[in-house]
């Protein structure tokens, strides 16, 4: 039996054609699963009776399942492990924020990045999410908030994976989420973050969709940067930036650069000049992150005086940079964290 939950209109009408279904009752499947949260036949009240005694005969809709969920302190932040139909976990989270709800979403079960301060990479990368998976990870949330009259306004795929290794995935996801039959959420108001997978970069930049592209740099030279993120081998700095450099002019959209400042590590003011110099000239901002950390690791964030330091040395080379608004530190909110706590505590690893 087909799960048909994250299936476009155009591959719903597929179905229904070879099924002999009219293919406008595509769409309102389609809008009854995600405009309207239904998750059986039944409740799509404008189907024929027949063909809701039908469907379930030859179409299942699954979800996801939470199998846990995490509060912060201060209530704005909220982190649920949702499990899906093989069992596979991830983690999704949800920041309500003074302009808006954002969810943080994953587009792996694990990562195979390997990036030395990151949760998600260190037991590899499961699988690839599809669609429909990253799908029901915001429609998971967007129902939740339906109750309290709220809605997702904002995506980031900022959870575990990286996406360019799943492109193709991605690209349907994010045009189905931003479809009028879904969530209609404007692609200005998605965010994807790579660690720097360059030919992914100049694919998206072709797409002609207006997503905001975030690299994860966190190193302004080759060597930490190899060292942090193994993936800088493959895709050194200079091309990284590049890249995201024909992004920004291409697309007419400024670049984000995120940056983990890690205590004695990355956060200098020798680094901050040389990082400053990587993307003088280019339509970018910087985003500072000081590191969330992890159990697994014992790297400490640096005191605010050396953040500060960091950040007046960007400002003095005119180049635009924030400190990210830290959100559930105090439930291990940083990437893999809490996948890692349930796969140890139940045995899994
Ligand atoms: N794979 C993509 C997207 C997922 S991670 C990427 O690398 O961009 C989203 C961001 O969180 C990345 O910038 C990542 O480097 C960062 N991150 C990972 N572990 C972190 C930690 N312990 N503290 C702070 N940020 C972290």
């Amino acid at each position: 039996m087909e799960n048909i939950f994250g299936l476009s209109v155009p591959e719903m009408e597929n179905r229904c054609a070879s099924l002999r279904i009219p293919a406008y009752r595509a769409r309102q499947i389609a809008e009854w699963m995600y405009k309207k949260g239904a998750d059986s036949f039944e409740a799509m009240t404008n189907l024929p009776k027949a063909l809701r005694a039908f469907l379930p005969s030859v179409f299942s809709i699954s979800w996801a399942e939470c199998v846990q969920r995490w509060d912060s302190v201060d209530g704005c932040t909220s982190k649920f492990l949702l499990r899906f139909e093989d069992g596979v976990t991830v983690e999704t989270v949800l920041m309500r924020q003074p302009y808006g709800n954002s969810v943080c979403v994953s587009t792996q079960a694990g990562c195979a990045m390997g990036c030395a301060f990151c949760a998600s990479t260190l037991h590899g990368v499961t699988r690839d999410l599809t669609a429909g998976e990253m799908l029901a990870e915001v429609l998971f949330i967007n129902e939740m908030l339906r109750g309290s009259d709220q809605r997702v306004d904002m995506l980031v795929l900022m959870g575990s994976g990286e996406p360019m290794m799943n492109y193709d995935n991605v690209l349907a996801f994010l045009r189905l989420i931003h479809a009028d039959y879904c969530l209609n959420i404007s692609y200005r108001n998605i965010t994807l973050s790579t660690s720097g997978i360059i030919p992914g970069i100049e694919r998206l930049k072709k797409e002609g969709l207006p997503v905001t592209l975030s690299i994860s740099l966190h190193a302004a030279n080759d060597v930490l940067r190899s060292e942090l993120m193994p993936i800088n081998r493959k895709y050194p700095l200079r091309e990284v930036v590049a890249a995201g450099k024909e992004y920004g002019e291409y697309t007419k959209r400024r670049v984000t650069y995120e940056y983990i400042l890690i205590n004695g590590v990355n956060d200098s003011k020798k680094d901050a000049g040389n990082l400053a110099n990587l993307l003088r000239g280019q339509l970018a901002s910087v985003n500072l992150i000081p590191i969330n950390p992890v159990r697994e690791r014992n790297w400490e964030r640096p005191p605010k005086d050396r953040i500060n330091q960091f950040l007046s040395v960007l400002e003095e080379f005119h180049i635009t940079a924030t400190v990210r608004r830290e959100m559930g530190a105090d439930i291990q909110a940083a990437c893999g964290q809490l996948r890692n706590q349930h796969l140890t505590e139940s045995g899994c690893f």
